[in-house]
């Protein structure tokens, strides 16, 4: 398959697990993080077709270089997934402005900044792309010491909407994949030292177990492939049912 992908974040947890399905479906996949050590040690287990940039996306000055970059090493950008994001669990009362526009700036402001400028990439060529958010149930419920996180969850489910009301015409499809309680080092530290948090997970989870990085590897494979042609706009819970466990 001759596609390019930009996926950022992809270095470890859940953007590992899309880089590693898009690459071994044939995909070039481009992953971005501020760690160079752990890109490159992805790229020494995934091989050629997974090229690491190192970049701190809250740059977004930098940001249209980086993409100008990357389209004249690449010729072509096909799938853009925005799964790069950091989470801050504090009380609502001790959470600083300084902490609540990193959170923003990082899950949101980046995306937009990053999402635009492939975007430019995309309507200049005949092939069209796809654009895949990634968001959290935390958009959707309230869940306690995270107010940065939520808000910035619930602007990225906005901004697909938006986004797929005015590129979809031109060829572009924009969804988001809204993952549940996922095994990675991020939802580690938020369930590991908090048991009662862990057990209300576990007991509004019909499947009874958290999802893998795997399982969101495989909705964003779906969402970027032909299969989804007609698939444009979506908030996809992927959750074990979480979202509707009572
Ligand atoms: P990780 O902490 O493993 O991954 C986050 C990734 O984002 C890292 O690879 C990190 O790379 C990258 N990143 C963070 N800040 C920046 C930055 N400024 N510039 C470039 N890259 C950055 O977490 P997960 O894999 O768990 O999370 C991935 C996404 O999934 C996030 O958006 C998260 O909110 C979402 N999610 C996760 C859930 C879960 O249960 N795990 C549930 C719901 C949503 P580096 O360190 O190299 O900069």
């Amino acid at each position: 398959m001759n596609k390019l992908a930009i996926v950022t974040g992809g270095g470890s947890g859940i953007g590992l697990a899309i880089t590693e399905k898009f690459v071994r479906t044939g995909i070039r996949t481009v992953i971005i993080g501020r760690d160079k050590k752990k890109l490159d040690e992805t790229q020494h287990r995934l091989g050629a077709l997974c090229e690491p940039v190192c970049y701190d996306l809250t740059c977004l000055s930098g940001i249209p270089r980086l993409v100008q970059d990357l389209h004249k090493r690449f010729g072509q950008i096909d799938v853009l997934v925005n799964n790069a994001g950091i989470n801050l669990k504090k009380e609502f009362t001790e959470v600083t402005d300084e902490e609540f526009q990193k959170i923003l700036r990082t899950n949101v402001s980046s995306i937009f900044a990053l999402s635009r400028e492939v975007v430019k990439v995309m309507l200049d060529s005949s092939a069209g792309g796809a654009v895949i958010n990634i968001s959290s149930m935390a958009s959707q419920y309230g869940i306690p010491k995270v107010i940065a996180y939520s808000a910035s969850k619930a602007a990225i489910e906005g901004m697909t909407r938006a986004m797929a009301v005015e590129l979809s015409p031109k060829g572009i499809r924009v969804n988001c994949i809204a993952p549940g309680f996922i095994a990675t080092d991020m939802s580690a530290k938020a369930l590991n030292n908090d048991p009662e948090r862990k057990q209300k997970v576990m007991s509004r989870t019909p499947m009874g177990h958290l999802g893998t990085p795997a399982n969101i590897g495989d909705a964003a494979l779906f969402l970027a492939s032909d299969a989804a042609k007609y698939i444009t706009g979506i908030v996809l819970p992927v959750d074990g049912g979480n979202s509707i466990g009572f």
